[in-house]
Order: structure tokens, then C-alpha cells, then sequence
């Protein structure tokens, strides 16, 4: 052994990393894994995608230079609808249990795969906590990924190491904070306890790798939460810049990305408001109705995306009557398109008619909005959404709050608070009916854009920092 690091040394050669990627199966976590196991790829390394057989066909079309080992994906174990291996397939809490335990049962399959073909290093999402203990005891090395941006991390640790806030109280101060940074309320209770539980295995990984860019939330957090945790972040995104753009990613899409351009090809530049949810948050139709008149009394172009309707073409009059007024599609046949399903996110983004998205804040879109240099219109939901509303509003000012303040635990069932027409009204008026504010906030996304797209380029700070690590794991491997 010693031999070979010798001559490996000598000859100033690297041979490739073995490398294992674990994701979890909601689209939101999943397709940034999978999206930076491919960085990983793209510099020569052997990748390995651990994953379930109904995510094999659209991964290898969007990521096709990953190697791809299968397990069986134990829904009937579980008690979880047969055929469905994706988290946006539970719609309330008892499925998102199933599906979860569904997740946790990969552990005895997955084991014996490290076991038998042990790797050089294993990255798996956060929510598989076991793999640390198999990985320990095989002496392999393991990063973590929790899909949250660093900003995020900081708080969420800042907050648990306060014991004096009480969740599910009123606005607060982030305590001990590079920002001074307040929210609606503290998180709710059932989450909290559990990612904190999640974070916590995190910490006695190798690393953790974060999908973000210094320039976005590292030049602050890098230090604060690498001094504070003695743990090591390395920001390799935005990942999604590794992947082929197309309709197919995480789901397949129920309309087809020439539909979408030529849609978006008659429409002039940034007149365009994209409305999406992602891919887990659901909402009631009184919410929805909210929704479609406060975009309607905006009087600007839309493409929504409702998923909540999908496959209800053929709803009856009544049914539809719930969640969009009478007479709805008629009156806006020309400024707007519904999509019910999945749609080409990345391809809409992209498109130079869009001038804002209204967004749930989930780390994906709101990374996506930023590289792309879209405006947004933040209405955070759940878990993670509330902290990166906080960073692109108040801390890079390329966003304007919407104005939620209902924080839940999980993305369906009746809300206690709804977010009416006029709130809705007023924010797209805010960004899309030009004015002194609204051209400062587009000059700023724009600049965030060109650093996320330079970050990943020769010399950028994300493809430095994927050289650093790939050295680092190769020390690691040479000297275990
Ligand atoms: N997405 C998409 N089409 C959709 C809905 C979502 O392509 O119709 C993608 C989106 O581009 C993002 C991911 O799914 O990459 C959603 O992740 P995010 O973190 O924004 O939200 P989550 O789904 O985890 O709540």
C-alpha cells in the first residue's frame, strides 16, 4: 500500500475516487444530490447513484454520466401506495409517514451493498442518518447533504442553542447572528425536534457539502459556522448548472418544454410572473381561489403551476368553481397559462418574459430564481422557507415578501391563515409595475446571477472549492 501512495506521489497522479450518492426520494432533495454527484462525474471520478427502479429512466436522461446501482423500493413493506416512489405522492400525514418508513427500510439493502462493494467515500442526504453508523464502521469516509442553504443551517443551530425560545411563539430575534435577522415566529415543534435530531448525526460527518455559492450565503456563514460547529461546509452549487435542462427532472412534466418557449415567446420581456410551489406544498381551494383572483387583479402575464389539480381535466363546473372563479380561463386566455402537474421549471426560468416568480422558497427554486436572475415573490410554507425568505429579502434584496405568516409542519391540509387577494395583488404590482424599487431589486438579481453562474466556472469559487474537496477525499482515502 505504502508503495503504491509513493509512486502515486511521485508520478503526481490521482487515480479516481469510488464515490456513492444516497439521496432521499422527494424531488426537492433529490434532484440536487444527483445534480452534484454529476460535478463529482464531470472531473473524472467513478459515481455511483444508489436509488429506487422509478427514477432510473429520467435520471439517466438528465444525468447520464452517473452510474446507477438499483434496490427494490419496499412500498408494500411500508403500507405505501405500490408503484409510487416519490415523497409528492403523499398527500397527507399518514402517507408522508409510510413513505418515509418506506425510506428507512433501504438501510438493510444499502448496507450490504457498502459491505460487499465498500467506496472511497459516501454522500448521502441527511434524512438517511444510518448510513453513519455503517459508514464508521467500515471506515469509510461520508459527507453530509441536507439540501438547506448554510445561511439556514446557521439558524437552525442558532436557534436550537437558545433553549429560551419557545417554539411556536411570536416574531424573534435569530440570536448570536452575523445579520440581525427577525422572524414571523419560531419554527413549529414535531419539525424542529427532528431535523435537530438529523443535524446532529450531520455533525460527526466528514463535511457537509451545501448547494449554494459562497458569493450567496458563504462569505459571512462560511466562517460563523465553521467556527461555531468545528465542522467544515464546502458550497460546490448552483449544481443544477452540471445537469441537462429539459423537461424531464425529478418528475416528468405534463406539459413539453417547446409548449412552455412558444408560450413564452409571445409574451414581451419580463411581463411574465412564473407561480410555483414546488414539489411537496399543497394547498386548499380557498387558498387557491385567493390565488387566481389576486393574480387576475394584477393584471400582468402568468404561468401557474397548480399540481394540486393535476389530472382533473375533466373536473365538473362545480368542482372548479372552488378554486377559480367563474369564468376565469376565458377572461385570461391570452396573459395566462395553467399547468396542472409538473412543470419544465428550469426551461420557464431561463426565458427572458419572466419577470418574477412567486415562491415557496424552497432552496431549489430560490437558488434556480437567483442563477437565473428572476425577482421573487417569496411566500414561504414550511420547514426551510421561512429562514431563505430572510436571506433574499432583507440580506441580498432580490425578493419582496408576499407576506405568510403561517408557518406549518408538513405542505397540505386547511390553513389557519389565508394569504388574500390584496396581499397577492400588491406584491406583483410591487415588482412587475416597474418603478424606482423594482428596477434596484432587478439590478441586484441580475449581479447575483453573473456571480452564480461564474462560481461554477474555471476559477469560480464553487468549481475551486470541488478541487480542494477532491483533494481532501483523496487524502482521506490514501491515509485511512
Ligand atoms: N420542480 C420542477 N417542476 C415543478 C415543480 C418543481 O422542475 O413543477 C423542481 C424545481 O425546479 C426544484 C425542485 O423541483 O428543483 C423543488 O425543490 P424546492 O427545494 O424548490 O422545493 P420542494 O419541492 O423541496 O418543496
Amino acid at each position: 500500500k505504502h508503495c503504491v501512495k509513493l509512486l502515486r506521489a511521485m508520478n503526481n497522479e490521482q487515480s479516481p475516487l469510488n464515490i456513492y450518492f444516497i439521496p432521499f426520494l422527494a424531488s426537492g432533495h433529490l434532484i440536487p444530490l444527483c445534480n452534484i454527484a454529476t460535478l463529482f462525474a464531470s472531473r473524472g471520478h467513478r459515481v455511483t447513484v444508489i436509488t429506487t427502479p422509478s427514477y432510473v429512466q429520467i435520471l439517466q436522461k438528465s444525468n447520464p454520466s452517473l452510474l446507477l446501482h438499483v434496490v427494490d423500493f419496499p412500498a408494500q413493506e411500508a403500507g405505501f401506495p405500490g408503484g409510487v416512489q416519490l415523497m409528492s405522492a403523499a398527500n397527507d400525514d399518514e402517507s408522508a409517514r409510510k413513505f418515509y418508513h418506506a425510506n428507512m427500510l433501504l438501510r438493510v439493502p444499502i448496507s450490504r451493498f457498502l459491505e460487499q462493494h465498500p467506496p472511497d467515500c459516501v454522500i448521502a442526504d441527511y434524512i438517511h442518518s444510518w448510513v453513519h453508523e455503517v459508514a464508521s464502521n467500515l471506515r469509510i469516509a461520508r459527507l453530509a447533504f441536507n439540501g438547506f442553504s448554510l445561511f439556514t443551517v446557521a439558524a437552525m443551530e442558532s436557534v436550537r442553542s437558545n433553549p429560551a425560545l419557545v417554539p411556536e411563539a411570536g416574531p424573534f430575534l435569530i440570536p448570536d447572528f452575523p445579520h440581525r435577522i427577525t422572524l414571523c415566529s419560531t419554527p413549529p415543534k414535531g419539525v424542529t425536534g427532528f431535523v435537530q435530531r438529523l443535524l446532529e448525526t450531520e455533525m460527526k460527518s466528514d463535511g457537509l457539502i451545501v448547494n449554494s455559492f459562497v458569493e450567496l450565503d458563504g462569505e459571512e456563514y462560511i466562517p460563523y459556522y465553521e467556527k461555531g460547529k468545528a465542522h467544515k461546509a464546502w458550497h460546490l452549487g448552483p449544481a443544477f448548472l452540471a445537469a441537462k435542462v429539459g423537461e424531464e427532472r425529478g418528475e416528468k412534466s405534463v406539459v413539453s418544454e417547446e409548449e412552455c418557449v412558444s408560450w413564452l415567446n409571445s409574451k414581451q420581456a419580463k411581463s411574465v410572473v412564473y407561480v410555483s410551489f414546488g414539489s411537496v406544498c399543497r394547498f386548499p381551494d380557498k387558498q387557491l381561489f385567493e390565488m387566481a383572483c389576486g393574480l387576475e387583479e394584477a393584471a400582468h402575464n402568468f404561468i401557474w403551476v397548480v399540481p394540486e389539480k393535476k389530472g382533473k381535466e375533466d373536473e365538473s363546473e362545480e368542482e372548479k368553481a372552488k378554486w377559480l372563479p367563474k369564468g376565469f380561463e376565458e377572461r385570461n386566455a391570452e396573459k395566462g397559462l395553467i399547468i396542472r402537474g409538473w412543470a419544465p421549471q428550469l426551461v420557464i426560468l431561463a426565458h427572458n418574459a419572466v419577470g418574477a416568480f412567486l415562491t415557496h422558497c424552497g432552496w431549489n427554486s430560490t437558488l434556480e430564481a437567483v442563477t437565473a436572475g428572476v425577482p421573487m415573490l417569496t411566500w414561504p410554507v414550511l420547514g426551510d422557507q421561512f429562514y431563505n425568505e430572510r436571506l433574499v429579502t432583507e440580506v441580498r434584496g432580490v425578493a419582496v415578501e408576499v407576506g405568510a405568516t403561517e408557518w406549518r409542519e408538513t405542505g397540505y391540509g386547511e390553513r389557519e391563515k389565508l394569504v388574500t387577494r390584496d396581499c397577492i395583488e400588491k406584491a406583483v404590482r410591487r415588482l412587475m409595475d416597474g418603478g424606482d424599487e423594482a428596477e434596484e431589486i432587478r439590478r441586484r438579481a441580475k449581479e447575483l446571477s453573473d456571480k452564480a453562474k461564474e462560481a461554477l466556472g474555471d476559477g469560480g469559487s464553487s468549481h475551486n472549492n470541488l478541487t480542494a474537496l477532491i483533494a481532501h477525499l483523496t487524502h482521506l482515502r490514501d491515509t485511512r
